[in-house]
């Protein structure tokens, strides 16, 4: 606006004087001319003194209106005549001059010789009224400046309505910027207005932060990289030492510090050398002279000194470290503490060595199978106890089946197969068999072994040790047969003296003789006593050698509960004894083995529970199956005593159990009479409280 009006002004100006300066020439030229024509007209008046002639040429000049004052001088500069004729003298200038026609005020004026020939007879005045070149100069400015304001309205109004198009993206392109700068979000986009220049500006400013944004982003996402590095560095349980090309220390962390000693301060801008051995400083340099191979990773281990001048044992790993444009600027040695690992090591050596010291001293074999190609890892001694004498590779099937004893191969077949079953392993397992070997020798060995499965629940491998047990099976087996002709042996005799005991306290109740009958009652009860154990030794002896039969019949489990709890109260009525009656059921099972199992659990909680206390004999059916219990309000067993109460010979070291006699194989009876029920004896205990002793069996409808 401002530009336009100035333009305005200058040419208007320029206009107005080019006009002014045009006219007062003109208005020069015509009153000249205009004189002269006068001055010759009045030369005749002149000539013949006749001022009538005269003033009527002047009064000619009433025509031009501009024309305001004329009048003629004669020769000797007397006015002659005037116009307008009414004009007073004192108005005209008193004598002629010579001079050219100037301007002065409002007037052009001038005079003008009046000639005839070349005789000059008077002088001519003429006075010209400049009002109307005023008025019109007036007019032009008056219409310039009007010019100029209705310009300068047109300008305004332009330029308010282009201002929208033009300055309003430039400010809010400015505004964006100010945004930006103050609240450092580049983010933020300009929005574009159109599709002219600031439009593409527009996108140009936004393509711009859009790269800012991607910088900043990446900026950003490499600090927060090199944070984490950072971090990682820091809380790494090995030493990361970094170096430059000459091998000078250029960061240290705190594991560093931990490892070696030394402080970063201490370390930083020192030279590998101080911590490193001379070995692998030298294993650096070559590393750094092997521009080829500068992408290699390299592992060494060895000793170091530590600040306190302990002996560490490391591993260093020498790696290159590059800048962006792939070229090396140094290397990262990373220092793992190894002296736990060296020093397992160096155990797994010794115990390896004492292991197989043992293992030669105690004649064992040890061995290691492969279940899934079916290769067997025997050392000598495992081949020494099958007979083998080759170091061929040995497989399950063609070796360790083969030389299984006949009798025991079926046997030993399940148990692996329980013990290689996921579901049905405990992980490990402990076998007896005979072998043949192939030296045809029978030797008894004993296999204790662990299973070891895949994710997938396969077993995958076994290893264990191996015995030859042959001398104390062949002792075990001579004093089983020692027991079971001894028992068998005592029965006899034993059944004798019962029947007497027996005839004699029949005779004594008919005689009502109270002293023979209470000494033959006690005589009775102690035989039965004895007869019981010499029952369990004949039953130890036959489960040792395998050979316990089940007869199974069908029969009602309440009548046998019964009984038991009769008997056990005619040896014993210092207990209550009582049946939790349960319902008619049936099983199939060996009658007198459930007999002999349950009166062992009956006469275990008669000897281990005060008199007085009662004793439950119970049963209940449980999802198709009949749970038999005997509890009693007890001594109860200690938890780490219930897991060994089923071993063979194994009785609780207790005080109150010195005065209880037996022999630690009832329990180990009824485990294995249970067994052969395909059901397991369990026991709920409680030191001080009493036990409760349970097992399932099947039942059959009835
Ligand atoms: P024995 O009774 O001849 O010693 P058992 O094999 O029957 O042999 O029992 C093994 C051990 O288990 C016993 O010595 C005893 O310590 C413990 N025991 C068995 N039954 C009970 C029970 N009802 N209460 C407490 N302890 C028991």
């Amino acid at each position: 606006m401002l530009t336009s009006t100035a333009v305005l002004l200058l040419m208007s100006s320029a206009y107005i004087l080019f006009e002014y300066l045009t006219f007062r020439e003109i208005a020069r030229k015509n009153i000249t001319s205009l004189g002269l024509i006068v001055a010759s007209n009045s030369s005749a008046a002149l000539a013949f003194d006749s001022p009538r002639d005269a003033n009527d040429v002047l009064n000619a000049l009433k025509a031009n209106k501009q024309i305001s004052i004329a009048c003629l001088y004669d020769i000797n500069g007397k006015l002659f005549a005037k116009y307008p004729q009414t004009i007073p003298s004192a108005e005209l200038p008193a004598k002629p001059k010579v001079s050219p026609y100037y301007y002065e005020g409002s007037f052009l004026q001038g005079f003008q010789p009046v000639m005839q020939g070349n005789t000059q007879l008077g002088t001519l005045y003429i006075k010209r009224n400049l009002t109307d070149f005023y008025a019109q100069m007036r007019i032009n400015v008056l219409i310039a400046l009007l010019m100029i304001v209705i310009s300068s309205i047109v300008a305004w109004i332009l330029s308010s309505i282009l201002q929208k198009s033009i300055s309003e993206p430039i400010l809010a392109l400015e505004k964006t910027a100010k945004r930006i700068s103050q609240n450092h979000d580049y983010s933020v986009r300009a929005t574009k207005a159109g599709q002219d220049e600031l439009g593409s500006l527009t996108d140009a400013f936004n393509l711009m932060l859009a790269q800012i944004e991607e910088q900043n982003r990446q900026i950003s996402n490499a600090n927060e990289e090199s944070l984490k590095l950072a971090a990682i560095v820091e809380s790494s349980g090995d030493a990361i030492i970094g170096t430059s090309l000459d091998l000078t220390i250029t960061s240290w962390n705190q594991s560093a510090e931990r490892i070696f000693g030394y402080s970063a301060e201490e370390m930083i801008a020192q030279p590998i050398s101080k911590v490193l051995p001379a070995e692998l400083n030298n294993h650096s340099k070559t590393f750094l002279n092997y521009r080829d191979k500068r992408d290699e990773v390299n592992t060494y281990q060895t000793q170091v000194h530590t600040k306190s001048k302990n002996l560490l044992d490391i591993s260093l790993t020498i790696s290159p470290v590059k800048d962006s444009a792939g070229n090396l600027i140094g290397l990262s040695q990373i220092a793992r503490d190894i002296s736990t690992q060296k020093q397992n090591e160096r155990l797994i050596t010794e115990n390896e060595e004492h292991l197989r010291l043992a293992t030669g001293a105690a004649e064992l074999g040890t061995f290691d199978m492969d279940l899934v190609n079916d290769i067997m890892n025997w050392d000598e001694r495992c081949r020494e106890i099958f007979g083998i004498t080759h170091t061929n590779p040995l497989t399950y099937h063609d070796h360790f089946l083969t030389c299984l004893h006949e009798e025991d191969k079926e046997r030993i077949i399940k148990s692996l197969e329980v013990a290689y079953n996921v579901k049905t392993s405990k992980g490990s397992y402990d076998l007896e068999y005979r072998s043949k070997g192939f030296d045809h020798k029978l030797r008894w060995v004993r296999a204790i072994g662990k299973v070891f499965f895949n994710e997938k629940g396969q077993a995958v491998r076994s290893v264990g040790i191996l015995m030859d047990i042959t001398s104390d099976k062949t002792e075990e087996i001579k004093k089983n047969d020692f027991i079971a002709i001894i028992s068998h042996e005592l029965r006899t005799p034993l059944t004798s003296i019962k029947s007497y005991v027996q005839v004699l306290l029949a005779k004594a109740k008919q005689e009502k003789d109270f002293f023979k009958i209470n000494a033959l009652t006690r005589a009775e009860v102690q035989s039965n006593k004895m007869a019981g154990m010499i029952q369990d030794f004949l039953s130890l002896a036959r489960l040792e050698e395998g050979k316990i039969s089940i007869d199974k019949e069908q029969f009602d489990l309440v009548p046998v509960l019964s009984n038991v709890v009769e008997e056990a109260l005619f040896v014993s009525s210092s207990h209550t004894i009582s049946v939790n009656a349960c319902e008619d059921i049936r099983i199939e099972a060996d009658k007198d083995k459930i007999s002999q199992v349950l009166i062992n659990l009956v006469s275990n909680a008669v000897k281990y529970s005060p008199p007085g206390s009662s004793i439950i004999v119970a049963c209940q059916k449980v999802d198709g199956k009949v749970k038999i219990s005997v509890s009693d309000e007890g001594i109860g067993i200690s938890v780490n005593d219930q897991k060994k109460l089923f071993n063979r010979f194994y009785r609780v070291e207790h005080e109150k159990m010195k005065t209880v006699s037996g022999f630690g194989i009832g329990l180990y009876i009824v485990a294995e009479i249970l067994k052969y029920h395909e059901s397991s004896i369990k026991v709920e205990s409680e030191e001080g409280r009493g036990s409760t002793f349970s097992f399932v069996l099947d039942t059959i409808a009835t």
